[in-house]
């Protein structure tokens, strides 16, 4: 019978760790024909690390009041700077009244008054140049890299930067390729990062140059979602809080399980318990056969 064939298919979806909500969800993938994915903890690993670091005054004292305030964030970037702190043995300086500019950074108040750590975006909202006079050369050197930049400053002045790195998963390129395989004809991926990181990204993944979505806001993903929306059925694959309305928004939300955040399953139709994004091509195929089944 009909109900039987999607509760089977549920269920060996779920076996290959992919979790359904419903049996409308399976239904719609089956018919779902681009597939755009966040990168940061979705298409990567989210485990970043700190690879370089450019300041003024005494790199210790800069990275325990960045620590400081990234203390209070949940963000894969505050946890590299968090581990790079402990690394050298230094105590985060305590920071208050913290709180995210979701897709820019932090921000809090310390002993000196307000402090702020991001992206050239948050650097700019704060009046403060990401290429200062100082300390110049040395940022404007990690500026070029094709790595993640985080600003640290106070008001519009800047204290200093460093950047972070992090690699794409294993099983992302693969799984792309047997999403392409299984028929879904467009892949896109859409970032807060900035455009160099998400063209290395990107390209190292097959994904196409005017696929590849860069500096975007939270609100900017729900705005790609939508356009895509329009030329057939979309899922977006996402696993952070400024995901959330793009995984509502999308015809099939599927958030990353194990390591995603609450507000991004949620807000999801599905969620991907297991690492691997091949699974994703899994689901998708089974959509399809159920959906001949039951036609
Ligand atoms: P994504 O998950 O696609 O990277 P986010 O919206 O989470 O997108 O972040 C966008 C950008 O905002 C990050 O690439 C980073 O530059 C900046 N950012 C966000 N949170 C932090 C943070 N806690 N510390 C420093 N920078 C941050
Ligand atoms: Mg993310």
């Amino acid at each position: 019978s009909v109900p039987a064939a999607i509760l089977s298919a549920l269920s060996a979806a779920a076996r290959g760790g992919v979790l359904f909500k419903g049996g409308a969800a399976l239904e719609t993938l089956a018919r779902v024909e681009s597939f755009a994915f966040d990168k940061t903890g979705t298409l990567t690993t989210g485990r970043q690390e700190v690879v370089e670091i450019a300041c003024d005054g005494d790199r210790d004292a800069f990275l325990t009041r960045l620590a400081g305030l990234e203390a209070h964030s949940e963000h894969p970037i505050a946890d590299a700077i968090r581990r790079a702190a402990e690394a050298r043995g230094l105590q985060p300086f305590p920071v208050r009244e913290a709180r995210a500019v979701p897709g820019e950074g932090m921000v809090g108040v310390d002993d000196e008054g307000m402090i702020w750590a991001g992206n050239a975006r948050l650097a700019a909202r704060m009046g403060a140049r990401s290429t200062p006079a100082e300390p110049s050369a040395s940022v404007s050197a990690l500026h070029r890299g094709a790595e993640t930049l985080v600003l640290l400053g106070r008001g519009a002045r800047l204290l200093g930067a460093l950047t972070v790195a992090d690699r794409p998963r294993d099983s992302a390129g693969p799984g792309i390729a047997a999403l392409r395989q299984s028929g879904v004809r467009r892949i896109a991926m859409l970032t807060g990062d900035r455009r160099a990181v998400a063209d290395r990204i990107g390209a190292g993944l097959g994904i196409g140059p005017d696929e590849i979505r860069a500096d975007l806001l939270p609100e900017d993903k729900v705005r790609i979602v939508a356009e895509l929306a329009a030329q057939g059925r979309v899922a977006f694959v996402g696993d952070g809080v400024n995901d959330a309305a793009a995984l509502a928004r999308a015809d099939v939300g599927i958030a990353m399980g194990a390591a995603g955040s609450e507000v991004a399953l949620q807000a999801a139709d599905v969620a991907l318990l297991s690492e691997d994004i091949g699974r994703l091509a899994l689901a998708h195929r089974l959509s399809r056969r159920t959906a001949r089944i039951i036609r």
